[in-house]
C-alpha cells in the first residue's frame, strides 16, 4: 500500500552526499570491534611460526597450566572464563615466556586474542617488589590504551600488588617524581615525553615492550617516528613485541625496524566465500518503491535477523524511520553515533532486541558483525567514484568457513545503473544473482 510512503529521500542531495562524509579511522573500527567482542573469533587456517633460531625446537601449549605461570595469574586466567589457549596464543605464550625472553611480531585478526596474550606476557614479567616501571605498551589512541588496561587490570586481579599507569595525553605528572607503577600503557606521543621530557620512566629499566595495534599505528603521521625513538632508547636485554591486525607492506617494513631478531606469527584471516550463499536481486520500479518492495520481503522472512546496508546516512535514517513506523524493531548504526552508542547498537543487535540493524557502509566496513543470516543491500555498495564494490560486498554478505551456516543476500535494484553495478559483481565472483519476484517470495524459505 502506498500509504507506507512518505516521499523518500530527496534523490539530489541523497546522490552528492554520499557516504564519504563519514569517514572512519582505523582505530575507530578497531575499538568498535573490541567493544563488541565477547568471545574469540573462530579461524580454521593453521598458524604459521617462523622461529629466529630454526634450529630450536617449537614449543606450542594445549593448556594454560604447561606455561607454569605464577599463580595468582592462573587464578586470573580462570576467573575471566579462558579454558586453554587460542590457536595463537598455543605459539606465542611458550615464545614470549621462554627464557631468554624472546622477541616477537605477531599478526592475526581482532578478537583472536594476541591482547589476552601480551598481557600475560607482561605480567609474567613483571616484579610486584620493584616499584619502578618494567613492562611498556604503547597502543595508537587513549580509547585503545583503556581497553588494554582493562584487560591488565582483570587479568591481574589476583596480583593486588603490581600497579598500572596510563600514559595519555592530559595526564598532568609531576616532573620530579618517577612512576612507581609496574606497567605502563599510553600513547607514543605522551610515552615519549615521560621518557624523555620529563623523565619519569628510566627506558632502561624496561624488561617488556609491547608495540599494539601496529597497523592502526602506523596509519597516524608522527606515531611511527616516536615508537622507534622510544625503541631506540630501551636496552638490549629488552624484550620487544608487535601486534597486528593486518600484514600490508608497509607494518612488515615498520615491524623489521622496530623487532629487532624477531620470531614472527601469522594466521592468516579466513577467506569469505560467497558459496553457500543464496543471491537475489529485487527489481523496483523506482526508489521509492524500494521501500514497498522491501517490506515485502521483510514480511516474508520476520523470522531471522537482517542487516540492511544503504549507500548514505540520509538514506539509513530515512529508512529506519519508515521502518519503525510500520513497527518494526529497528537498530541504526549511524556515524552520528558516538563510539560507545554504535558499540550499543551493535550489542543489542546481537543479543536479538532488534532484528533489523539498518546501516551505511562505512559505518559497517571493518566491523566483525558475524553470522546475519540476511543482508539487504538496499543499495549496491558502490566506491567513491561510483564503480561496483566487489570487496565491501563479499565481506557483507560472504561467510567463512566450510561450515558457515547458508546465508541470504538481497539487493534492492531500482533503476539501470543499480542493475549495472550489480551485474558486473555478479560476473566478477562468478556466481548467479537469481530474480526475486517479490509476489511470489516462497522460493527464498
Ligand atoms: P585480539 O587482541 O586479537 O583482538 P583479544 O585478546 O582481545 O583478541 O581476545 C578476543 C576475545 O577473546 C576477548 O573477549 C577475550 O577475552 C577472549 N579470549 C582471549 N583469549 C582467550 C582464550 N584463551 N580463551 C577464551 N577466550 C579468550
Amino acid at each position: 500500500p502506498k500509504s507506507r510512503f512518505n516521499g523518500g529521500p530527496k534523490r539530489s542531495d541523497d546522490c552528492d552526499k554520499s557516504d564519504e562524509e563519514e569517514k572512519e579511522d582505523k582505530a575507530v573500527q578497531s575499538l568498535l570491534n573490541k567493544l563488541i567482542r565477547s568471545n574469540l573469533v573462530n579461524n580454521t587456517n593453521q598458524v604459521e611460526v617462523l622461529q629466529r633460531d630454526p634450529n630450536s625446537p617449537l614449543y606450542s601449549v594445549k593448556t594454560f597450566e604447561e606455561l607454569r605461570l605464577k599463580p595468582q595469574l592462573l587464578k586470573g586466567v580462570y576467573e575471566i572464563g579462558f579454558n586453554r589457549p587460542s590457536k595463537i596464543q598455543e605459539n606465542a605464550l611458550p615464545m614470549m615466556l621462554a627464557e631468554p625472553p624472546q622477541n616477537l611480531i605477531a599478526q592475526s585478526q581482532s578478537g583472536t586474542g594476541k591482547t589476552a596474550a601480551f598481557v600475560l606476557a607482561m605480567l609474567s614479567q613483571v616484579d610486584s617488589a620493584f616499584k619502578w616501571v618494567q613492562c611498556l605498551c604503547i597502543a595508537p589512541t587513549y580509547e585503545l590504551a583503556l581497553q588494554t588496561g582493562k584487560v591488565i587490570e582483570q587479568m591481574g586481579k589476583f596480583y593486588s600488588d603490581v600497579k598500572l599507569a596510563y600514559a595519555v595525553r592530559g595526564h598532568r605528572m609531576d616532573r620530579s617524581c618517577k612512576i612507581k607503577e609496574q606497567i605502563v600503557i599510553g600513547t607514543p606521543g605522551t610515552v615519549l615525553d615521560w621518557c624523555t621530557k620529563l623523565k619519569l620512566i628510566d627506558p632502561k629499566k624496561i624488561k617488556v615492550f609491547v608495540l599494539d595495534e601496529a597497523d592502526v599505528m602506523i596509519a597516524t603521521q608522527g606515531h611511527q617516528d616516536q615508537s622507534i625513538r622510544i625503541q631506540r632508547m630501551l636496552s638490549k636485554g629488552c624484550q620487544m613485541l608487535l601486534f597486528s591486525a593486518t600484514f600490508e607492506d608497509s607494518v612488515w617494513n615498520f615491524a623489521k625496524r622496530v623487532i629487532p631478531d624477531p620470531n614472527i606469527i601469522k594466521l592468516r584471516r579466513e577467506e569469505e566465500t560467497l558459496d553457500n550463499i543464496k543471491q537475489y536481486y529485487v527489481l523496483c520500479k523506482s526508489e521509492e518503491d524500494k521501500f514497498d518492495s522491501l517490506c515485502n520481503v521483510y514480511g516474508a522472512i520476520t523470522i531471522a535477523q537482517a542487516m540492511i546496508f544503504c549507500r548514505t546516512r540520509k538514506t539509513a535514517n530515512w529508512l529506519a524511520g519508515q521502518m519503525s513506523e510500520e513497527g518494526h524493531q529497528v537498530g541504526l548504526l549511524s556515524g552520528e553515533l558516538t563510539v560507545e552508542q554504535r558499540a550499543a547498537v551493535i550489542q543489542r543487535f546481537k543479543v536479538g532486541k532488534e532484528k533489523v540493524l539498518i546501516t551505511t557502509n562505512v559505518c559497517a566496513r571493518g566491523i566483525d558483525v558475524e553470522q546475519v543470516s540476511v543482508v539487504i543491500n538496499f543499495d549496491p555498495p558502490v566506491d567513491k567514484d561510483g564503480y561496483p564494490d566487489n570487496e565491501t560486498y563479499l565481506h557483507r554478505i560472504g561467510r567463512t568457513g566450510r561450515f558457515g551456516k547458508r546465508g541470504l543476500a538481497i539487493n534492492m535494484v531500482d533503476g539501470q545503473k543499480s542493475m549495472e553495478i550489480l551485474r558486473k559483481i555478479e560476473k566478477h565472483f562468478n556466481k548467479k544473482i537469481l530474480r526475486l519476484d517479490t509476489d511470489d517470495l516462497d522460493e527464498i524459505e
